[in-house]
């Protein structure tokens, strides 16, 4: 690692907003055959960590783990195959889960999720965008009207200061909104978006044109098509 390491207390103080002012995980944990948070589960995603935030978690707690490959009791996988896919300045690892989550050493993905930094062809991070192969699950994505100022500004502070500080990171993001770019183009959907400077908009994947949008009216997915905008 040729830059400075990542000042990962600072990271936390400064990154620890809820996403919404209430538990999102009794609302999606009851879809979840295992009757946990989909986010929370190891078996629906494999959480990461800055090399410099384990070691910052290592010596200080219990919750994490390097991630082994069987802590998905129904579907072990072979770490080697995730390993080759994570950038070389990330950690897998896995928690205690839910029940013994302790939320002052969160990893900032967890702090982050369901969003990334959304950043244009032509380099702008102009907010926030979400992890879009979770819609069938994460009930934040079908009630972005629900998300709070203060995560979407502490969520915009920080990755001022990460994608500066970090250029691996910035790079990464700007290969994830890419792909989003091209997925949605084949999907012939607009990106929902939360603008940093607050407002909500759908994005035009193909000209990058903003749209002002109403978050009660975007559309929602999976079990949570019919509910109502804010529940
Ligand atoms: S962020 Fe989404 S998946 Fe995670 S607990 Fe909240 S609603 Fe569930
Ligand atoms: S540390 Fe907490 S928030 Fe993060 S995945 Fe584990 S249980 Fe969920």
């Amino acid at each position: 690692m040729s830059r400075p390491p990542l000042n990962i207390p600072a990271l936390y103080a400064g990154f620890n907003a809820p996403a919404a002012n209430f538990d999102c995980g009794l609302r999606c944990a009851p879809y979840n055959p295992r009757g946990i948070p989909f986010c929370c589960d190891i078996c629906c995603a494999v959480p990461v960590a800055y090399t410099e935030e384990w070691e910052y978690l290592r010596p200080r707690t219990k919750l994490w783990h390097p991630w082994r490959g069987d802590e998905c009791a129904a579907e072990p996988e072979d770490p080697s195959r995730l390993e080759a896919d994570t950038p070389a300045h990330m950690r897998l690892l896995a928690c205690l889960g839910p029940q013994a989550c302790q939320r002052e050493y969160r990893s900032i993905t967890c702090r982050q999720f369901p969003f990334f930094p959304y950043i244009t062809a032509d380099d702008r991070f102009i907010g926030l965008a979400y992890h879009w192969d979770f819609e069938p699950t994460c009930w934040l994505i079908s009630h972005l009207d629900t998300i709070s100022p203060q995560f979407r500004n502490e969520f915009v502070q920080t990755y001022d200061q990460l994608l500066v500080d970090c250029p691996e990171d910035y790079d990464s993001y700007y290969y994830l909104s890419e792909e989003m770019r091209a997925a949605f183009i084949q999907a012939r959907r607009r990106i929902p978006l939360l603008h940093r400077a607050g407002g909500f908009y759908l994005l035009s994947p193909r000209s990058g044109r903003l749209s002002l949008a109403d978050p009660g009216k975007y559309r929602r997915f999976g079990p949570y098509r019919n509910e109502p905008a804010s529940t």
